[in-house]
C-alpha cells in the first residue's frame, strides 16, 4: 500500500496524547504499515534527563540542560541522526522497540525507568529546554515520519497535514503502563510497581504536561481525537487509516 501523498511533500503524521494512551504502540504500527520511520520525541526528553543524571546536571538547571540539549548525540534505530543525514531510513520492525543511542551507548532500556520518566517530565517543563530541542526534532522529521509526543501538532509540526490526538481514561493508561513495567524476563526477580503507584505517577505527569506554560499538552484544533480506552491497537490503526483515507482492505497490520 502506498501512503497518502501531498504534492511530493514528505509524509508527516503526528500523534499527541498523554502517557499510557497507547501512542508509542500505535505510532510504531502506523509507521510500519505506511513504510515510514518513527520519531519518538519522548525518547529525546528521556535521553536528556539521563544525560543530565550521568553528568551531574540537576533536572531544574535550565542553563545546564540547554547546554546538554544543544549537543545531545542522540540517534534512533531506523531514523539515523543529524550526523548521518543520508543514512537510510528503516521502518520500525514488528513490535520490536526502537533502539535509541547516545553516541555509541545503547540507552534503549536505561531511558525507560520510572526515575528517568520523572526526569523527562521535569526537564521537558523548562521552556529553554523545549526551545533547544525544537530544531533537532524538526530536522529528524524533515524527510517524513510518524512523529509522536505531546506538542507535535501544536508546536513542533503545526503544519503537519495529518494530526491525531489519542487519549484513554487514567485507569486504562495506568494498567497499560504497569504492564510495560513488570519484569518480562522468565525468572526475573522482583515486581513492578503497584497499579495505584503507576496511576499516581501518571496523574502527576499529566498535571505537569498539561499545566506547564511552554507547549502544554493540548489537542490541536485540527487533530482527530481517538479515545483508546476500549480499543485494541488494531482498532486504533483501523480508525487512523480510515481518517487518512486509506480505509479497509489493507494487508499486514503488524
Ligand atoms: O512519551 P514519553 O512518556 O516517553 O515522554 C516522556 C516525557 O517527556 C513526558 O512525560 C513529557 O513530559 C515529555 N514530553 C514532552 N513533549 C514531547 C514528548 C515528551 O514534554 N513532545
Amino acid at each position: 500500500m502506498s501512503a497518502p501523498s501531498h504534492a511530493d511533500q514528505p509524509l508527516l503524521i503526528v500523534i499527541d496524547g498523554p502517557a499510557g494512551a497507547g501512542k508509542t504502540t500505535i505510532a510504531r504500527r502506523l509507521a510500519r504499515h505506511l513504510g515510514l520511520p518513527l520519531l519518538d520525541t519522548g525518547a529525546i526528553y528521556r535521553s536528556l534527563a539521563l544525560t543530565a543524571r550521568r553528568r551531574g546536571v540537576a533536572w531544574d538547571d535550565e542553563a545546564g540542560l540547554v547546554a546538554l540539549a544543544d549537543a545531545l548525540p542522540i540517534r534512533f534505530g531506523g531514523l539515523g541522526s543529524l550526523a548521518e543525514p543520508d543514512a537510510p531510513h528503516d521502518v520500525p520492525q514488528r513490535d520490536v522497540p526502537q533502539r535509541v543511542w547516545l553516541g555509541d551507548d545503547d540507552v534503549t532500556e536505561a531511558i525507560r525507568t520510572p526515575e528517568i520518566s520523572e526526569g523527562a517530565s521535569r526537564v521537558s517543563a523548562l521552556p529553554g529546554v523545549r526551545k533547544a530541542l525544537l530544531g533537532l526534532q524538526r530536522a529528524l522529521g524533515a524527510r517524513g515520519c510518524v512523529a509522536e509526543g505531546r506538542d507535535m501538532g501544536t508546536v513542533v509540526f503545526p503544519h503537519a497535514p495529518h494530526k491525531f490526538f489519542v487519549t484513554a481514561d487514567l485507569q486504562a493508561r495506568a494498567a497499560r503502563r504497569q504492564a510495560d513495567l513488570v519484569p518480562s524476563e522468565p525468572g526475573a526477580m522482583g515486581q513492578g510497581p503497584s497499579l495505584s503507584a503507576v496511576q499516581a505517577e501518571l496523574h502527576l505527569r499529566d498535571a505537569r504536561d498539561s499545566g506547564r506554560a511552554a507547549a502544554p499538552l493540548v489537542r490541536a484544533e485540527d487533530a482527530v481525537l481517538i479515545d483508546t480506552t476500549s480499543l485494541s491497537p488494531e482498532g486504533v490503526l483501523d480508525l487512523m487509516l480510515e481518517a487518512l483515507g486509506l480505509g479497509y482492505g489493507r494487508g499486514d497490520r503488524g
